[in-house]
């Protein structure tokens, strides 16, 4: 089994590695990831300007002992996330089996999804029609990845043996807990608002300054079944995701709302 291997925190973080341990008894593992964090960069590309990348170091954690049957090799990417994934698919790796971004530090529920670099950069996997996982962890300070790192290995495992026919886009959220402290593991909705922003401004006209930060836990949409309330029951949250913001739904609404309006615009031609 080939494994893409991405991330946002960037080619440092521990999650990264911790990832790479777990997949690689799965399959080789190809590591391609940001040269620093790029955390909430979304699913943003590098497109006015070229983007450097090169081979990289495998993580001393990987060079010791442990007996696992996959090669892991690494290229480091002055890059998004979402670089990290067009670069391998389009050019440093290839057509892989499945393609995992994580493990983060710190959970992407709800509408963070929206945000995620994690899940972002995960997308150029889905939308190029490999099986994709994004995987995080609920806690952004001494995060614990075991649980995260054990579940990765037994899914990429499975893939291995029943490799996935339809698309599939997998975003999991593991509680930064010991795994006998984990509650379940469920199969879950996006939920709705998790986080909230709150800004700082410093400084006077004309240096001004403001700090955007994404600080204010948001609970309200924690309903039984979302990958929220998964998250607050110490669950491990899988949800299913594709890419669908259309409102189809909403196409006679607004029609009636805007009605009127197209004749109004073009009859204002001369
Ligand atoms: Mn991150």
């Amino acid at each position: 089994m080939k494994i893409l291997l991405i991330n946002d925190d960037g080619i440092h973080a521990p999650g990264l590695w911790a990832a790479a341990g777990a997949l690689r008894h799965a399959g080789d593992v190809f590591v391609v990831a940001p040269d620093r964090e790029q955390s909430g960069v979304g699913s943003s590309l590098t497109l006015r300007a070229p983007v450097r990348a090169r081979t990289a170091t495998v993580d001393s954690v990987l060079t010791a002992g442990e007996e696992a049957t996959g090669q892991v090799t690494a290229h480091v990417v002055e890059g998004t996330p979402g670089d990290c994934c067009v670069l391998a698919l389009e050019r440093l790796v290839g057509s892989v089996d499945l393609v995992v971004s994580g493990i983060n530090s710190g959970s992407n529920l709800g509408w963070d999804v929206m945000v995620s670099g994690t899940v972002g950069g995960a997308v150029q996997g889905f939308v190029r029609g490999f099986p994709t996982i994004a995987i995080s962890v609920g806690s952004v300070r001494d995060p614990k990845f075991e649980g995260a790192a054990h579940l990765l290995r037994l899914i990429a495992q499975r893939f291995a043996e029943n490799t996935p026919t339809n698309s599939l886009f997998l975003n999991i959220n593991v509680p930064s807990l010991p795994l006998d402290q984990i509650s379940g593991v469920q199969v879950t909705t996006l939920g709705g608002r998790s986080y909230g922003e709150s800004v700082r401004e410093e400084g006077v006209e004309p240096n001004k300054r403001y700090t955007i930060a994404r600080d204010r836990a948001i609970s309200g949409d924690a309903q039984e079944g979302t990958d929220i309330w998964a998250s607050k029951n110490n669950r491990i949250s899988i949800t299913p995701l594709h890419i669908g913001l259309g409102h189809s739904e909403q196409v006679p609404e607004i029609e009636r709302l805007l009605s009127g309006l197209p004749d109004q615009l073009l009859s204002s031609r001369d």
